[in-house]
């Protein structure tokens, strides 16, 4: 019989869901949206299991926290779903699916530096988005970021909606703003205003309504409304339309600047606050894992933490709750499965779309080219990273690289500083992109 949730079809759309697996060149992709990034050891193993059975065993991590299962076989669709159904995967109905899009850090509740533990905010969120029929119609991609001032968090990769926690006299507030990211630095947006925390999760709703009833059809995302309706206007809107918000703008909320996240703790051993413990953290090689990896993570989870994985948007993994004395221990199993524990190993700083195995579109084999790259690269600290793309779609890099190499034919890229140029140089292969590279490892000037 079908599991309830499969009752109705899911709404076209070109983004791969749980109930809408969509065709790429090396079969179905079906993207798993995890709560927080956040999924248990026996939903990891169901998912394992099922991406064997029902496609190749190929699983990718994707920058928004979630996991994908690639290569789904013609024909097995509807058993995939189902076992993913079965594991408790889906959300609380059909239409929600889509609209599971809340970023939050992988270590909250855990930083020692979080001003507030956003997980409580969230799971009230996700249950309105999900149950709630109004916000279904919100896109595939419409995206909000909670962010409670942890150190380990992605700052960089814009949200329609964003609310960032801000110290206050007066008891914890959120600044929030609209297509963007948090400002840290003195030339950035500042916020739009703040809000007491208690308030958040009213005001979120009102933003999406507001959004749902000004935004017209072509409309989907934060940055096209903004472009009939200034930020200034929506505030106003909001006012009017819920006095009850204590909305603040004022000169010290101009002024503020998130304090600078620190994303390198999504290697290795970190302490978490709460004593004793720590997470352990380590990062996918291109994007990539398979199910025999994702099936002794959670065996891993199982014997030195809690049975739980973070997944997190720089395509990697925390095992959170580590006794502190086992930190070590946990770091050297996650090496020794393939995964990367070293920021300065030079596959940790590239990204590759999934290239021409898997999309039509791709003009190169990407992620082969990475790592032929990543061979020729030197060891480097802090070094920038460097993004690989098949086509100038770029759907591999959420959040501007410090390089890109834009393929123009198979094993042939086109050197642009930054995701969009300046063009630096034309046609190289990739021993001469990487002769270019070693010689500037972190900056974009003039490789
Ligand atoms: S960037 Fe282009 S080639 Fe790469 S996966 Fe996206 S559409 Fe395909």
């Amino acid at each position: 019989m079908k599991h309830p949730l499969r009752a109705a079809a899911p709404r076209p759309s070109a983004c791969p869901g749980l109930l809408r697996i969509v065709a790429a060149r090396d079969g179905g992709i079906c993207r798993i949206k995890l709560p927080g990034g956040r999924l248990t050891a026996r939903q990891a193993r169901a998912i394992a299991v099922a991406a064997e059975a029902c496609a190749g065993g190929v699983l990718e991590a994707t920058n928004r926290a979630n996991l994908q299962i690639r290569g789904v076989r013609a024909g097995c669709e509807d058993a995939l779903i189902e076992r993913l159904l079965a594991a408790g995967l889906g959300a609380a109905s059909a239409g929600g699916d889509d609209v599971r899009n809340l970023m939050l850090s992988p270590a909250a509740g855990h930083d020692p530096h979080t001003l507030l533990d956003t997980r409580p905010l969230a799971a009230a969120l996700l249950a309105r988005l999900e149950r709630e029929p109004r916000w279904h119609g919100l896109s595939p991609k419409f995206a909000v970021q909670l962010d409670g001032g942890e150190a380990l968090a992605m700052l960089d990769h814009p949200h329609d909606l964003w609310l960032s926690a801000l110290p206050g006299e007066d008891g914890p507030r959120y600044a929030f703003g609209l297509a963007g990211c948090p400002p840290q630095r003195a030339g950035d947006d500042p916020a739009l205003a703040s809000i007491p925390a208690a308030q958040a999760g009213e005001l979120v709703f009102a933003l999406l309504a507001l959004f749902l009833d000004r935004a017209g059809a072509e409309q989907t995302r934060m940055r096209h409304l903004l472009q009939s309706l200034p930020a200034p206007a929506v505030l106003d809107a909001l006012r009017e339309r819920q006095p009850a918000l204590a909305l603040r703008r004022d000169a010290a909320l101009l002024a503020w600047r998130r304090a600078p996240a620190e994303p390198q703790r999504r290697f290795g051993v970190q302490a978490q606050r709460e004593a004793g413990l720590c997470q352990v953290g380590a990062q996918t090689a291109l994007g990539r894992l398979d199910a025999r990896q994702l099936q002794a993570l959670a065996a891993l989870s199982e014997r030195l933490g809690t049975p739980r994985l973070h997944l997190t948007p720089w395509q990697g993994v925390l095992l959170p709750d580590v006794p502190a004395a086992r930190g070590a221990e946990a770091q050297r199993a996650l090496a020794e499965l393939g995964l990367l524990v070293d920021p300065a190993a030079p596959l940790a700083r590239l990204i590759a779309c999934s290239g021409s195995p898997g999309c039509a579109r791709a003009l190169a084999d990407t992620k082969a080219d990475a790592r032929r790259l990543a061979a020729l690269l030197p060891p480097a600290a802090d070094a920038a990273v460097i993004h690989l793309s098949g086509c100038p779609r770029r759907c591999a890099a959420a959040h501007g690289a410090a390089f890109t190499l834009l393929a123009t034919a198979p094993a042939r890229y086109q050197l642009l500083a930054g995701g969009h140029g300046p063009v630096l140089a034309e046609h190289l292969n990739i021993e001469q992109a990487a002769a270019r590279l070693a010689a500037h490892p972190s900056s974009p000037e003039s490789p």
